[in-house]
C-alpha cells in the first residue's frame, strides 16, 4: 500500500499556519516547536488525529518539532495501556516525535517550585475553605466572585501549610493551593484558580513521591515553557483559559514564553469524540473494545482497514479553522475509498454462497484463469483463479425469475463468471422447505474473453471456486449511532447510549474468499469486487480469515 508523507509538506494554509510564518519572517523564533499533549485517559480518536496532524504537520513543514507529551496530572484516570496505545497511534499515523516521550509528571518538582515562588510573591494562597463553598465563593458569569476569608494569609502561613498538604499532613479536600489573582474578573477562570489539590494516590510514573497533584491550567504553560514550545496548539474550550496561561508565563520564572493559540475541535456525525464516553461504551460492553472496528478511535478505524494515508487526508480535508463544525461522517468514508480504490488489490469473496453446478464441465477439472490484481494498475500483475466444475456465488446473484433490469443470473439466461466464461442457469435444486441448494448450469466454451455471438449476456457476476477457496467470517458494520447528533437524546434523564444502534455489526460467517487470499495478515486491505473494500482482522486464525468491512463501493449507506 502506498503510504507517502508527502501531502502534509504541501498541506493547504490554516490561520495558524499564518500565524507561524508571521512569526519566522519577523524573527521572533528560530525554530518552530509545538507538542502534542494527550491525557492517557483512553485510546486517541478522529479529533486528535486531527491535532496531531497540525502539531506534527507544522513541525515537518518549518522543519521544527513535535514533542509528544503525556499530561498526566490526574493520576486517577490513567493507564499505561493508555500510554502504549497513544504511542502506537502516533507512529502508526506516521508521525515522529522530537526526542524522548516527555510527561508533564516529569516537571512536578519545576512546578512545585514554581508555586512556592508564586506564594513568596504573594501571588498564591492556600484555600481552606470546601470545594462547596468555594463554588458559592466564585459567583457566576453575572454576578462577581467574593474573596474567601483564607485570601490574606501571610506568606509564611501559605509556605508552611503548602508544605504541610505536601507532606501528606493535609487531608484531600482539605486545603488547595489557590493563585491569587481577581476575584471579580469577568472571566471566572482567573476568579483565583485551583493550582494544586491534595490526593493521595498513586501516580503511574512518580510513584507515591507526590500526594499534591498540579492542575492542567497551572502544569500546561510551564510544561510548554520547560520544553521550548513556540507555539501551543489547543481547542477552543480552552480560548477562556488563555488568559490564566499567559499570566502562569508572566509570574513564573520560566526559560520561555510559548504562546497559546485556539483551534476549532473535530466533531462527526453518528459517532462521538470523547474519552469519556469512548470509555463507557467499552465499559458497558457496547462494543468488544477500544479498537472495535465501530469505534472512531484511531485504533478501531486502524482495525476497520483505515490507512493513515487516509487518515491524513481527511484531516487535511477537513482543515483548521476556528469555527466549531460537525463533519459528515461520508466525509471520512470517502476519504478512505479513495485511498483503496486506487490501492487495494482486487479480490472475489462470496458472501452468501449458491452453489452452481457447470454441468458440462467434467468432475476434477481445474483451469487457471488469470485476473489483474488492479484493473486500473497493470504493474500491480495477475493473480491465478481456479475454474473447477462447482463454483460458488452470491445467493443475492441469482433469482428464478426477474425483468431484464436484474444484471445477474436468471434460470433459463446467461451471466458472465467475471474472468472467466459465460453461464447458463439451466436448472434449480430446492430442499424440502424450498430453499434453492443448487444451481445447475452449463457454461459455453467459446466465451473466454470474448462475448458469445448473437446473445445477450445479463451481466457480470464474481465467484469462487468450491474445492480451492479460503473460508471467511466477514463483518460488516453500520453506523454505532442512530441519531446524527448522539446526544440528543428523547427523554430526559437518557444518555447518549439511547441512541446506539442494536444493528451495528452484521457477520456473515460462512463467506468464500478466492484462494489467493490464503494466509493474508491481518491488516491487509483488499476490494471484495462488487461488495465494497475489506481488512483482514486480527481474530482471523489458519482455518478462517477473518474480515472487516472498511467502506462500501459508492457513497450512501
Ligand atoms: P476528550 O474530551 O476526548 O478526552 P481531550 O481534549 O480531553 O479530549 P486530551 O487528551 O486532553 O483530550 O487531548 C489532547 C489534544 O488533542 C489536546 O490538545 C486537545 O485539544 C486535542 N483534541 C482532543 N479532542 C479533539 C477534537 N475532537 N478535535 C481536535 N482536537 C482535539
Ligand atoms: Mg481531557
Amino acid at each position: 500500500m502506498t503510504d507517502q508523507n508527502s501531502e502534509t509538506k504541501t498541506a493547504p494554509t490554516n490561520f495558524i499556519r499564518q500565524i507561524i510564518e508571521k512569526d519566522l519572517a519577523q524573527g521572533r523564533h528560530a525554530r518552530i516547536v509545538t507538542r502534542f499533549p494527550p491525557e492517557p485517559n483512553g485510546y486517541l480518536h478522529i479529533g486528535h488525529a486531527k491535532s496531531i496532524c497540525l502539531n506534527f504537520g507544522i513541525a515537518e513543514a518549518y522543519q521544527g518539532d513535535c514533542q509528544l507529551r503525556f499530561d498526566d496530572t490526574n493520576p486517577a484516570k490513567e493507564e499505561d495501556e493508555y500510554i502504549q496505545s497513544i504511542q502506537r497511534d502516533v507512529s502508526w499515523l506516521g508521525f515522529e516525535w522530537a526526542g524522548d516521550v516527555r510527561y508533564a509528571s516529569g516537571y512536578f518538582d519545576t512546578i512545585y517550585d514554581c508555586a512556592v515562588e508564586l506564594i513568596k510573591k504573594g501571588l498564591a494562597y492556600v484555600e481552606s475553605l470546601t470545594a462547596d463553598e468555594m463554588r458559592e465563593y466564585r459567583g457566576t458569569l453575572k454576578a462577581p466572585g467574593k474573596p474567601s476569608p483564607y485570601r490574606e494569609r501571610s506568606v509564611e502561613e501559605n509556605l508552611a501549610l503548602f508544605e504541610q498538604m505536601k507532606n501528606g499532613d493535609i487531608d484531600e479536600g482539605a486545603a488547595v493551593l489557590r493563585a491569587k489573582i481577581d476575584m471579580a474578573s469577568p472571566n471566572i477562570s482567573l476568579r483565583d484558580p485551583t493550582l494544586y489539590r491534595v490526593r493521595k494516590i498513586h501516580h503511574h510514573q512518580t510513584g507515591d513521591k507526590w500526594c499534591i497533584y498540579p492542575m492542567y491550567d497551572f502544569t500546561h504553560p510551564i510544561s510548554d515553557a520547560l520544553e521550548g514550545v513556540t507555539h501551543s496548539l489547543c481547542t477552543l474550550e480552552f480560548e477562556a483559559h488563555r488568559p490564566l496561561y499567559d499570566w502562569v508565563i508572566e509570574h513564573c520564572a520560566l526559560p520561555a514564553a510559548p504562546r497559546q493559540y485556539e483551534f476549532a475541535r473535530l466533531n462527526l456525525n453518528y459517532t462521538v469524540t470523547s474519552k469519556r464516553k469512548l470509555k463507557d461504551l467499552v465499559d458497558g460492553g457496547y462494543v468488544g473494545g477500544w479498537d472495535d472496528p465501530r469505534m472512531p478511535t484511531i485504533a478501531g478505524l486502524r482495525r476497520r482497514g483505515y490507512t493513515p494515508a487516509s487518515l491524513r487526508k481527511f484531516c487535511e480535508m477537513v482543515g483548521v479553522a476556528r469555527a466549531d463544525s460537525v463533519v459528515d461522517m461520508g466525509m471520512l468514508e470517502s476519504a478512505i475509498r479513495d485511498d483503496l480504490n486506487q490501492n487495494a488489490p482486487r479480490a472475489f469473496c462470496v458472501l452468501r454462497p449458491l452453489k452452481l453446478v457447470i454441468e458440462n464441465l467434467p468432475d476434477g477439472h481445474e483451469e487457471m484463469l488469470d485476473a489483474p490484481v488492479h484493473p486500473q494498475n497493470e504493474a500491480l500483475g495477475t493473480r491465478k483463479i481456479p475454474l473447477t466444475r462447482e463454483v460458488f456465488i452470491d445467493r443475492e446473484d441469482f433469482l428464478e425469475e426477474a425483468n431484464k433490469k436484474f444484471k445477474r443470473l436468471v434460470l433459463d439466461s446467461e451471466v458472465r463468471l467475471r474472468y472467466g466464461y459465460v453461464i447458463r442457469a439451466n436448472e434449480v435444486i430446492k430442499d424440502a422447505a424450498g430453499n434453492i441448494t443448487e444451481v445447475r448450469c452449463t457454461y459455453d466454451p467459446d466465451t473466454l474473453g470474448k462475448n458469445p455471438e448473437g446473445r445477450k449476456v445479463r451481466g457480470v457476476i464474481h465467484w469462487v471456486s468450491a474445492t480451492r477457496n479460503v473460508p471467511c467470517e466477514v463483518r460488516r458494520y453500520s453506523r454505532l449511532f442512530n441519531e446524527a447528533n448522539p446526544d440528543k437524546v428523547a427523554e430526559e434523564g437518557l444518555t447518549f447510549l439511547s441512541n446506539i444502534n442494536p444493528d451495528s455489526l452484521e457477520s456473515l460467517p460462512a463467506a468464500l474468499a478466492e484462494e489467493s487470499l490464503l494466509g493474508a495478515l491481518p491488516e491487509t486491505r483488499y476490494q471484495f469486487e462488487r461488495e465494497g473494500y475489506f481488512a483482514v482482522d486480527r481474530d482471523s486464525t489458519t482455518e478462517k480469515l477473518v474480515f472487516n468491512m472498511t467502506v462500501g463501493l459508492k457513497e450512501g449507506f
